[in-house]
């Protein structure tokens, strides 16, 4: 004797009940089958609804009935069912309609009206199911639960009455045998003859109660998913189904919110120990999940992730409580005598608050009762009012092993921090099958998904990137995404993720990642782009291991790094503004991105994709110190001099750099120095030196007239009359065997940035094109220096400059 239940998904349409009906006719050519069926999907919703439109005097309650109605002819036609069934149907569907109107009628609809309205949807899916498989096999028959399961009268939520139910069902089975038996699930009977029901979801309770009755050989719950999953499938993409469970895990999964089983059911499973096996009708080639005794840790100590919604906490505190006994019986009695449920309880050691979760809908009840009971403590001061807090979830974590392995809770609560994610409470149960957190409801997403990714998925790195500023670099930074994303994803298990892009004026986003052979025309249909709207959005969407990129030139942008890395997304810029702004700035985003665990990385702020940066932070973390820099910083300025020789103008050459984009649209940026000075501070502060931009000494080589320059074009016309000026310098300088070059310098504690003329021999003598070249001479590097030297601007460089701090980024 099998017992299988067929979820109202699986029961929802002709079609879906043809697939239940062979599949019923398949499993009963091995022996006799029992089927709990649900109400057609959707349907008890609509019972629900139509029974409060009727209380509310809301006259679209016969819409809703005339929903009802249609939904179950519809079927009755589909299955061509004779007149006389359809006769039957309608007579329960009028019943139906006169029960509401009654409601209606006196305003009335009492848990216990509910229960007998509920009723109705798995009565009449039944008869139906059992009438259309009538057509197909002569030994059938339907059996209604209603006189088989006795409950209390806790309407809503019946208590089962167990030593009365099994004889009914041992008494009906023994008289009434069939190859297959329909049976409504959900709806039970009291002793004293009122309809009850089992709470919603019930249907799976009904199956196990009938299975355990009869001691069935197995327990099949069919529904829409292949199985218990390791998360809910619905919000965790990369969930898969969970090939074995023991009752304890399944019980623990389903109590936390795996809603797959009717949590109930899993104990007159356990008890008789029957095996369950949860399979889906849609796809039942697919192995689905078996609940059993044996525990199999094949697969990790974790079998899988649950959450919980709409949980309020509830505080009891105050320093009367300490080592004082009574107050915790009385809180759990006062709970219970008042039917809230408690979800979970922690209590710090040092006894001075209790701390409770209960169901959101539960919590003003509970404030009174709880307030109501400790009057005389709280109007003594020895304890305060009840603290209440709501949006709030559980999650949790579950496996029979926990208990045996060290470090589950700490991987846990790790993974949710570094995802910012903020715990409230955290009880692990003596069990230790469970270990559970209390989290506010936006989080939870993020919650199940980090925690999933780190238990089930650790070997796939997923960043979420938002890159701001799709221009020249940031464009090419996204073909070069594109280009090298499976590569990234099969050799080194990172799977990139553009999240969001956005230039000065549209923006475009999408959790699973943009098109990028696409992007610019989503982009250029996009929303309209405003400050505030592109942050908010990336806070919203609140994605773990979020990457904001700063590809901008933009103050405005460099100034909102913080909100960032406050929500733990850690930030990539190439913009040089905030590492050079006041230092105690650049101080707090550090220090931000060590308390929030979000990396802040610039490495293309000096040298583009040199590895200047990283290569100073490695010396210093390895207990290096700087004596001394000296470097050629500007690839602009590099430029010009470089072709500056007695017969070119210096004006036309820096007229070229401008125009072929090697220096800034306003050049005088570069050739003041300026964009050098900012430079040369980052690299001494990330030495670990205090300064300040104004700090560094900046002798300018322009003459006067010329620094003096209004504008681009002013400046222009001021440059070309002073060529003969630069000429001088050139010869100057050549006549001494050497060649001008921009140097940044910081010795002893002091900065400067200033032409120079530099002697043949040295190693900034024969720097090239756009090159840049830094001199590290450090304790360990005194003699000789370190030397990094290549292009030091360019998109392409400074692209691959980024992408290589994003891939830093993912923790292997
Ligand atoms: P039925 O109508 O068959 O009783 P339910 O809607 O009650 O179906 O339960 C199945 C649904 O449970 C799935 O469609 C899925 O969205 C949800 N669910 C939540 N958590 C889990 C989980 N861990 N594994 C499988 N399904 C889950
Ligand atoms: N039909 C009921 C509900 O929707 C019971 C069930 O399907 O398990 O809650
Ligand atoms: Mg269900």
């Amino acid at each position: 004797m099998k017992v299988l239940k067929f979820g109202g998904t699986s029961v929802a349409s002709h079609q879906s009940i043809s697939a239940v009906i062979r599949n019923l006719l398949s499993q009963s050519s091995s022996g006799p089958v029992i089927a709990v069926v649900s109400a057609l999907g959707g349907v008890t919703d609509l019972l629900q609804q139509a029974g409060e439109q009727a209380v509310n005097q809301d006259q679209s309650y016969k819409t809703t009935l005339a929903q009802i109605r249609e939904r179950h002819l519809e079927v009755v036609h589909e299955f061509d069912l004779s007149k006389q069934d359809e006769k039957d149907i309608t007579a329960i569907l009028d019943l139906l309609d006169l029960i509401v109107l009654g409601l209606f009628a006196i305003g009335e609809f009492s848990v216990m009206s509910r229960d007998k309205v509920l009723s109705f949807g798995e009565w009449m899916s039944s008869i139906i199911i059992s009438k259309a498989l009538a057509k197909q096999s002569s030994n059938s028959q339907w059996a209604d639960s209603r006189e088989l399961i006795v409950t209390d009268e806790q309407f809503t939520c019946a208590g089962l009455l167990i030593d009365e139910t099994k004889i009914r069902v041992r008494e009906y089975f023994k008289k009434n045998q069939a190859a297959i038996t329909i049976m409504p699930g959900f709806i039970s009977r009291s002793r004293s003859g009122y309809i009850t029901t089992l709470g919603r979801g019930g249907s799976d309770y009904t199956a196990a109660i009938v299975a355990a009755s009869l001691e069935a050989e197995e327990l099949q719950i069919w529904t829409d998913v292949s199985g218990m999953y390791t998360a809910h499938p619905k919000w965790v993409k990369q969930a898969f189904p969970i090939e074995e469970l023991s009752y304890q895990e399944a019980m623990e999964l389903s109590h936390f919110g795996a809603k797959v089983i009717y949590p109930p059911t899993v104990q007159p499973a356990l008890q008789k120990q029957i095996p369950i096996r949860v399979k889906n009708t849609f796809a039942p080639e697919d192995q689905g999940t078996l609940i059993s005794a044996k525990v199999n840790n094949d697969r990790g100590i974790i079998k899988g992730i649950s959450h919980l919604p709409d949980i309020a906490l509830i505080t009891l505190e105050g320093n009367g409580m300490v080592g004082i006994p009574g107050f915790s019986k009385r809180l759990f009695e006062t709970l219970s005598l008042n039917k809230i449920n408690v979800v979970m309880i922690t209590q710090a050691s040092s006894e001075h608050s209790i701390c409770v979760g209960i169901q959101r809908e539960e919590c003003e009840r509970a404030r009174q009762v709880i307030d109501g009971e400790f009057a005389y403590e709280i109007s003594l001061e020895k304890i305060n009012p009840i603290l209440v807090e709501v949006d709030l979830c559980i999650v949790a974590v579950i496996g029979d092993n926990i208990k045996g392995h060290q470090g589950v809770s700490g991987k846990m609560f790790s993974a949710l921090g570094q995802n910012n994610v903020n715990i409230r409470a955290i009880a692990q149960g003596a069990s230790e099958r469970n270990i559970s957190a209390v989290i506010d409801s936006r989080d939870v997403k993020k919650a199940v998904n980090t925690l999933h990714n780190s238990f089930f998925e650790k070997q796939v790195n997923r960043l979420n990137l938002f890159i701001k500023g799709v221009g020249n670099v940031g464009g090419i930074l996204l073909e070069q995404i594109r280009q090298q994303r499976d590569h990234l994803l099969n050799e080194l298990l990172v799977d990139v993720r553009v999240c969001g892009i956005s230039n000065s004026r549209t923006m475009v986003f999408s959790e699973t990642g943009i098109d990028l052979d696409n992007w610019q025309e989503e982009l250029a249909s996009g929303e309209t782009q405003e400050f505030d709207s592109w942050m908010n959005r990336i806070i919203e969407m609140n994605l773990r291991n979020s990457v904001f990129l700063d590809v901008t030139a933009s103050e405005e942008v460099a100034m909102s790094y913080s909100n960032y890395l406050r929500k733990s997304i850690a930030v990539v810029a190439c913009n040089k503004i905030a590492c050079s702004s006041a230092y105690h700035n650049y101080r707090e985003l550090k220090s931000l991105a060590r308390e929030y665990h979000a990396p802040f990385l610039f490495e293309t702020n000096v040298g583009a994709g040199l590895p200047v940066i990283n290569t100073l932070k490695n010396l210093i973390n390895s207990g290096d110190r700087i004596r001394s820099i000296q470097a050629v910083l500007s690839g602009s300025l590099n430029f010009i001099f470089n072709h500056l020789d007695a017969t070119n103008s210096f004006h036309d050459i820096v007229l070229q750099a401008q125009q072929e984009g090697y220096t800034e649209p306003d050049p005088r940026i570069d050739l003041s120095g300026v964009d050098v000075m900012r430079k040369i501070l980052i690299l001494i502060r990330e030495s670990g030196v205090p300064m300040e931009l104004e700090d560094i000494g900046n002798e300018s080589f322009l003459p006067n007239a010329v620094d003096q320059a209004g504008s681009v074009d002013e400046f222009f016309a001021l440059l070309q009359k002073e060529d003969a000026f630069f000429t001088e310098r050139f010869v100057d300088a050549q006549k001494k065997g050497c060649k001008l070059k921009y140097v940044a310098e910081f010795t002893d504690g002091k900065a400067k940035v200033g032409l120079k003329e530099i002697r043949e021999g040295h190693p900034f003598y024969n720097l090239e094109g756009k090159d840049n070249i830094v001199l590290f001479y450090t304790d360990r590097y005194s003699e000789q220096p370190l030397i990094i030297k290549g292009a030091g601007a360019g998109s392409e460089v400074t692209a691959s400059g980024l992408f290589g701090d994003v891939i830093s980024l993912a923790k292997n």
